[in-house]
């Protein structure tokens, strides 16, 4: 194979209404800002990848650094694992987490999606692996802290979008009842077989979410998210060992070195990795393979599209994560068929714009 030759790097920012807005204890969020970035190469290949930071102030800055890290690879070889690798090494000078790894995150992405897309595959077959297996996914775009009379209704059509067996509910509310109540919801909505999973949102103190996993231990939660702060891994490990339903965390990694450190803490029962968060597909890659060798399941947050590939790619896979929020700036966004996500048999990630609506959305990074 002849190198691709990387020229330019093109970044572009939007802010996409959400058709559900978010009613979470971290917020409310009625639109999602994402930056869209094409890696510009000598032939005729743009390797893309968006990535989503919650505040839209935070955009400009992370496309600095995108800038930035980016300028040492002009007109050399597209090489995504030694881009990886160097650029971590240069992460060492700002901090490996937060805002410069989220660019490092993006410029991973496109990277991979380039060199797949010269070979002529599918992200997923570039490794070996298969796209038709199925992949099971959860709906999370809704059950946000709404009131629990409007739960049945929306659960019901949830579940109807995509024949999802899956659903996930916020919870956390004012007390241990409302939440058994909005469970039931969910239940005389969307069904009987229907399993949910649940997320706290880092909404308690350690001895709160004690309590209330207690309450809520025996009903039947698939799981239960981030019941603290993602961060207190020693008290995470307390509530691991006194609930039954397993705990859940991961969203809030930064790299692939916070996986290892929750899971040698014994801080979880299974973790769900955020691909902007933690590293790209390369972060990715060597998170699944710590995962593995704890014999730890690992389920997908946010970002369908690309975590449907890696999630081809993880030995301990578990449960996508769906929401559809950046389908409006795709222009075909992957679809959901009988509750799995639908891998197109196309190069690279299968990401092209529509950059009507881009424009549409777009706000002012300069
Ligand atoms: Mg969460």
């Amino acid at each position: 194979m002849t190198n691709i030759i990387l020229k330019d790097v093109k970044i572009r920012a939007v802010n996409v209404p959400l058709k559900k807005p978010i009613v979470a204890h971290l917020g409310k969020f009625e639109s999602w800002p994402y930056l869209c970035v094409d890696i510009i190469t000598n032939e005729n290949i743009v390797g893309k990848s968006y990535i989503g930071p919650y505040l839209k102030e935070y955009l400009p800055s992370i496309a600095s650094s995108i800038r930035v890290l980016i300028n040492n690879y002009k007109d050399k070889p597209i090489e995504p694992y030694t881009f990886y690798q160097q650029g971590m090494q240069s992460l060492s000078l700002l901090g490996f987490k937060g805002i410069a790894l989220y660019g490092l995150a993006a410029i991973d992405i496109a990277l991979w999606d380039a060199f797949a897309k010269k070979l002529k595959k599918p992200f997923a077959k570039l490794f070996g692996g298969s796209i038709i297996n199925p992949i099971k996914s959860y709906n999370s775009r809704g059950l946000w802290l709404i009131e629990n009379e409007k739960i049945a209704k929306e659960a019901e059509s949830l579940r109807r979008e995509g024949d999802f067996k899956a659903l996930k509910l916020r919870i956390g509310r004012e007390n241990h009842k409302k939440d058994i109540e909005a469970y039931k919801e969910v239940l005389r909505g969307a069904g009987s077989d229907i399993i949910i999973m649940s997320d706290f949102n880092q909404c308690f103190t350690t001895k709160d979410a004690i309590k209330r996993c207690h309450e809520l231990d025996n009903i039947g939660f698939y799981w239960f998210e981030e019941p603290i702060q993602y961060n207190f891994l020693e008290d995470m490990k307390k509530i691991c060992e006194e609930i039954k339903t397993p705990i859940t965390i991961g969203e809030n990694f930064h790299g692939p070195k916070d996986a290892h450190d929750a899971l040698i803490k014994k801080s979880c029962d299974m973790i769900m990795p955020d691909l902007m968060r933690i590293g790209g597909v390369s972060g990715w890659l060597k998170t699944a393979s710590i995962a593995e060798s704890f014999n730890i399941e690992v389920s997908t947050h946010l970002f369908p599209e690309v975590s449907a590939h890696l999630m081809c790619l993880t030995p301990t896979a578990e449960w996508l994560e769906w929401v559809d929020w950046a389908n409006p700036i795709l222009q075909e966004p992957y679809k959901i068929k009988n509750g799995n996500i639908i891998i197109p048999n196309k190069p690279g990630f299968g990401i092209e714009w529509d950059d009507a609506v881009i424009s549409k959305y777009n706000i002012d990074i300069l």
